[in-house]
């Protein structure tokens, strides 16, 4: 039987991120739209569940399927996106993450409007991401649409920057560049040199 999966705290309180992410945002996005992913994976487990006690009678395996791609990808992207950020983040990477940057990218500059631009140029709701390539074990800018669209199978997401409306419409409007450049302001770089730490 399946595991269920779970909606982790925030790892700091809703207003930490003010003023580049505002309380009501992060309480909404927290409280409401991750958890959303989080009951919608379950549901589709639960759905394959049924499915394999009465031989798939009445389900739509390719529906389910899809469910659980969008919300488990959903809930696995926002469960890295709330620790990537911090009260008192921003500035630049140190260690090893700094010198990978700078190997793989030419400089953290080039990165910061490489990354940036994938952000802001997503087509509908997604995703801008750092990630590591394990196949040539190299950093990577990835774009996702929605959470799942986009994907190369074997990234892992170090950073990753929310453009879905949700994340930012309520204080930029419909300014999604304005909210991507805000954003540098709360990165948490410790947290994703740790990440890239496990992966190297
Ligand atoms: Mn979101």
């Amino acid at each position: 039987m399946s595991k269920k999966y779970t909606l982790p705290e925030l790892p700091y309180k809703y207003d930490a991120l003010e003023p580049y992410i505002s309380k009501e945002i992060m309480t909404l996005h927290h409280d409401k739209h991750h958890l959303a992913y989080v009951n919608g994976a379950n549901a589709a487990l639960d759905k394959l569940e049924n499915g394999r006690k009465n031989n798939w009678q009445g389900v739509d395996i390719k529906g389910v399927e899809r469910d659980l791609s969008f919300n488990l990808a959903g809930h696995v992207l926002h469960s890295i996106f709330w620790p990537n950020m911090k009260q008192g983040g921003g500035g630049k990477p140190g260690g090893r993450l700094a010198d990978k940057i700078n190997e793989d990218f030419g400089s953290f500059d080039a990165f910061k409007s490489q990354l940036a631009g994938a952000a802001k140029a997503v087509e509908g709701s997604g995703w801008g991401m750092l990630v590591w390539d394990p196949v040539e074990k190299q950093l990577l800018t990835l774009q996702a649409e929605k959470h799942n669209l986009l994907s190369a199978q074997s990234s892992v997401p170090l950073l990753v920057c929310d453009v879905w409306e949700h994340a930012y419409y309520l204080q930029y409007k419909n300014d999604r560049a304005a909210y991507v450049d805000a954003f540098w302001n709360v990165v948490n770089w410790e947290n994703v040199d740790q990440l890239l730490s496990k992966e190297m």
